[in-house]
């Protein structure tokens, strides 16, 4: 029974290209994909050159070479409207969970999706994707999208009370939201510790949105209103995604 539909699936598909000559270097490049994903499938490993291959061949052929107009600008140059801070976890790319299309968001992606406050020595690398966002870039959005299940969240809230820490990074990173644990532990004290972590997952992203503000030129374009920040969190286990603005009241005053 299978052999019949696939003796007729090939039957079909030769006969089209017959036809469609024209589609066969786009039929070759599917079927060395297909080729590469039955290999996988069949030895359960991934060959890590040979995936990235048949990625890059699945995009070019079916992106890239299908949006000539839209690739072709975004060679000269690129002015996205959001900033994007997402963690570093492999479930949350945003381009996937928001759709962003190449162009469309300027990305920093690091353990919790943390905004350290400025800070010109500890931080730069941060601080430079920040600043080249709003004064080169003049994005209009900076979000900052916190998630389910957070190891760098857990990380944080598992930080002993004396401050002790076994890595050499990762604990120092997190605890630049200190503050969201801090508060987490004092309002929900009772609750268990993942439970404490989800509600520490979204505080966490309102001290990086606080943090944001410590950046001159971020003051100034929030305040100027050509620049808004917000928050979000995506939760991958039940699907939602929910997102909210900064509530704060920036006095013009604050701008240096
Ligand atoms: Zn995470």
């Amino acid at each position: 029974m299978a052999t019949d539909a696939y003796k007729e699936a090939v039957e079909e598909l030769s006969k089209f290209l017959s036809e469609k000559a024209g589609l066969q270097s786009v039929a070759v490049a599917k079927i060395k994909q297909l080729t590469a994903e039955l290999q996988e499938l069949k030895s359960g490993a991934c060959d890590p050159v040979e995936k990235m291959k048949t990625g890059f061949l699945h995009f070019k052929t079916e992106k890239y070479q299908k949006n000539p107009e839209l690739y072709g600008a975004l060679a000269k140059e690129q002015s996205p409207k959001f900033m994007v801070f997402a963690c570093s976890d492999s479930r949350v790319c945003p381009s996937h969970i928001l759709n962003f299309q190449p162009g469309e968001a300027f990305m920093v992606r690091n353990i919790a999706s943390m905004v350290p406050p400025y800070d010109k020595t500890k931080y730069s690398g941060v601080g430079a994707a920040i600043e080249y966002a709003v004064l080169h870039l003049k994005v209009e959005n900076i979000v900052v999208i916190g998630h389910s299940c957070c190891g760098g969240i857990k990380g944080l809230m598992s930080i002993p009370d004396d401050g002790t820490t076994k890595s050499e990074f990762i604990e120092q990173w997190v605890n630049i939201c200190a503050n969201a644990k801090n508060k987490v532990k004092s309002d929900y004290k009772d609750l268990s510790l993942p439970e404490q972590c989800k509600h520490c997952e979204k505080e966490a992203v309102n001290v990086s949105l606080g943090n944001l503000l410590t950046y001159p030129f971020v003051r100034e374009a929030v305040v100027n209103k050509t620049l808004a920040i917000k928050g979000a969190y995506y939760d991958f286990v039940v699907g939602t995604f929910d997102q909210w603005d900064l509530d704060s009241k920036v006095s013009p005053s604050l701008i240096v």
